[in-house]
This record gives C-alpha cells, sequence and structure tokens, in this order.
C-alpha cells in the first residue's frame, strides 16, 4: 500500500497479538494457521501466555523458539511469579534471554482453579518486574545495547481481589516505579471503562503507555468464560445480541462490530494503539482490523492505513 499526500507526523498505532501455547496437535495446527495470517498484519509483537502453574513452561518455550526462529514476528514472553521461588523465576528469565527473547510481560498470574501452588517467593507483579530488571543488569553482556522491553497488566475495572479501582491504579503505579515500560489491560466491555482508567492513571503519576486489551466476543461461550475468568461484570446487551444471532456468521459480525466499538472509543482517547486477544482464531482478528482505521506502517497485504 502506499500512502497518497502529505506524510501524517501523528506516530502510528501499536498492533499486537496474544497465543496460548497449543496442547495437542491439532491445536497445534490450528494456531500455526493463524500465525501465518496473523504475520501477514506486521503486528508489533505476539505475546504468548504462561500458565501459572508452570505445566505448559515447555510448549511456552517451544512456540517462542519457533516464533524467534521460524517467522517474522517478535514475541513477549508471559511469565508469572505465583508458586515460584525466586531461583526459579531468575533462572526463567535467564533462559529467555539466553534464547533470544526481548521482551517479557510480567505477571502475578493466578493458581489454575480446584489447585494450590506451593508459596512463591514473591507477592506481587511489581516484584517480578524489580526481578527482571535485576536479571537484565546481570546479563548486560548478552543482552549488548539491547535492553528487555518489560509489559505488566493493567485493570480498566476493578481486579476481583481488589478492594478498589484506586488500588489497582497505585499497583500500576508501583510496577512502573519497578520498570515497566507500558501495560496492557485485562478484557472489559464497556467503552468509558478504559478513558476512566487512563485519567486516573495518569493523575496518579503513571506515564508508561496503556494499551487497551480486546477480545472478539464471537459466541456466547466465548463471551461467558472470558468474563469469568477475568472476573468481569457481564455485558448483558452483548450477551442477548450473541444468543438471539442466527448462525456463526451473524455472531462474528456482533463481536468485530462490539470490539470495533470499544477499539475506536479506546484510540479516541488517546490510546497508543490495540491488543488483541486472539483465542489462537484469525478470523474475528482481521475482521476487527479491516474494519479499524489502525494508522499502520506500510504492510505486505495492505491491512490498515498507512500514514
Ligand atoms: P498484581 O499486579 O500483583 O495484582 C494482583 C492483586 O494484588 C491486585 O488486586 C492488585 O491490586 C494487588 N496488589 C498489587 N500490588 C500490591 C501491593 N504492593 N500491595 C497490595 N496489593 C497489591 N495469567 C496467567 O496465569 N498467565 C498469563 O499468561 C496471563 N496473561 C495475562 C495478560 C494480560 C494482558 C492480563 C491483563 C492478564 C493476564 N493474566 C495471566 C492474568 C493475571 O495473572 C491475573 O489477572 C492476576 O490475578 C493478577 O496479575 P497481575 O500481574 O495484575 O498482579
Amino acid at each position: 500500500a502506499h500512502s497518497v499526500g502529505p506524510p501524517s507526523l501523528e506516530p502510528y498505532h501499536a498492533l499486537s497479538y496474544e497465543l496460548w501455547p497449543p496442547r495437542t496437535p491439532n491445536a497445534a495446527e490450528t494456531l500455526w494457521r493463524t500465525i501465518r495470517e496473523l504475520e501477514q498484519t506486521s503486528p508489533d509483537y505476539v505475546s504468548v501466555t504462561y500458565g501459572a502453574s508452570g505445566s505448559n513452561r515447555d510448549t511456552a518455550f517451544e512456540l517462542l523458539g519457533r516464533l524467534l526462529g521460524e517467522t517474522s514476528l517478535r514475541p513477549l514472553a508471559h511469565l508469572t511469579c505465583v508458586g515460584h521461588s525466586r531461583e526459579n523465576l531468575e533462572n526463567l528469565v535467564d533462559e529467555l534471554i539466553t534464547r533470544g527473547i526481548r521482551g517479557i510481560l510480567a505477571l502475578r498470574g493466578d493458581a489454575p482453579k480446584d489447585t494450590t501452588l506451593p508459596p512463591g517467593d514473591l507477592s506481587y507483579a511489581s516484584d517480578l518486574v524489580r526481578l527482571v530488571r535485576e536479571t537484565e543488569r546481570r546479563r548486560t553482556a548478552h543482552l549488548c545495547a539491547g535492553r528487555l522491553a518489560v509489559g505488566v497488566a493493567a485493570y480498566a475495572t476493578k481486579h476481583p481481589e481488589s478492594p478498589s479501582f484506586d488500588h489497582d491504579v497505585e499497583a500500576l503505579l508501583a510496577k512502573q516505579a519497578a520498570g515497566a515500560d507500558f501495560a496492557i489491560t485485562q478484557l472489559f466491555f464497556f467503552p468509558d471503562q478504559f478513558q476512566r482508567l487512563v485519567a486516573a492513571a495518569r493523575r496518579a503519576g503513571v506515564e508508561i503507555p496503556i494499551i487497551p486489551g480486546l477480545m472478539p466476543p464471537t459466541s456466547v461461550r466465548r463471551l461467558d468464560r472470558a468474563s469469568e475468568l477475568a472476573g468481569l461484570e457481564m455485558d448483558h446487551r452483548l450477551r442477548d445480541r450473541l444468543a438471539a444471532a442466527d448462525d456463526d456468521a451473524a455472531r462474528r459480525r456482533i463481536g468485530v462490530q462490539a470490539t470495533v466499538d470499544l477499539a475506536n472509543a479506546a484510540l479516541d482517547a488517546g490510546a497508543p494503539g490495540i491488543h488483541l486477544y486472539t483465542f489462537n482464531e484469525h478470523a474475528a482478528a482481521l475482521d476487527v482490523l479491516e474494519h479499524l482505521d489502525l494508522r499502520r506502517p506500510p504492510v505486505r497485504g495492505g491491512l490498515g492505513r498507512t500514514a
């Protein structure tokens, strides 16, 4: 795609996707089709989740390695600290750096349902950000002149365990003070929630970019599951519309439109880009991009508006 007219001085919007390490060979096949489709959109990075129990560690590391070795994509490795010893975490960060990873999303994580994890050495994600920065400092020779990009989670609605929304904003400030470079939000369903978070965060002194995390809800089941996992208040209007839709195509249209509306509201509120929770599927994510006026660098497939 070629730009027409004078170049825009506005910065490009960031674009990224979340992927899960596949659990079965079939899931791996679907994932790799998705990866190849998403690669065409030249995202800034793709993030790879990490199971807080550590049970998917090997598949996560394998996926990160293949993304680095076999694609043009830049992976961002999620890492959680709940149930991990300090030594274990230092070794994991060390290994990620050695394998060529240059971006880590530092999270606390949640023990999987009906599971008790051993007591870990770190209590909060901000402790993990600090540990990542300390490990990075010891490894500067390996990183040469580079530096790790460290992301953290933010919440446009209150975190389920938190006493208040303001408490979460303080937690975000602590993550910034510990060395975080950027934040990605948990899902949210109502446009004003993102704006409220950014306003409260800026008032509190948070200066790092806050990127809205968006999930196209393409079925009632997905909406229910995502709301439950994230501990969110249900968007009943959206749920009713999905439930009343005739077929998958209609549900996808509804889910995509809802996501485009949320993304536009966030971009209007100054969001520096978007992060899409893909559920390892590309169709809805690509639909969202097609309907969104993102300022992106020129890409092979011509998706997005070039500035
Ligand atoms: P924290 O920032 O530590 O916050 C946890 C709770 O502690 C909050 O209630 C917070 O307000 C409170 N808190 C924080 N600091 C303090 C403090 N100093 N004093 C008192 N209270 C404090 N989970 C996974 O298991 N694997 C993943 O790959 C994964 N990826 C995610 C990606 C994104 C973009 C997001 C938004 C979430 C992801 N999660 C993942 C879920 C995340 O692990 C949970 O939301 C978890 O419950 C909190 O993680 P956190 O990093 O926000 O923790």
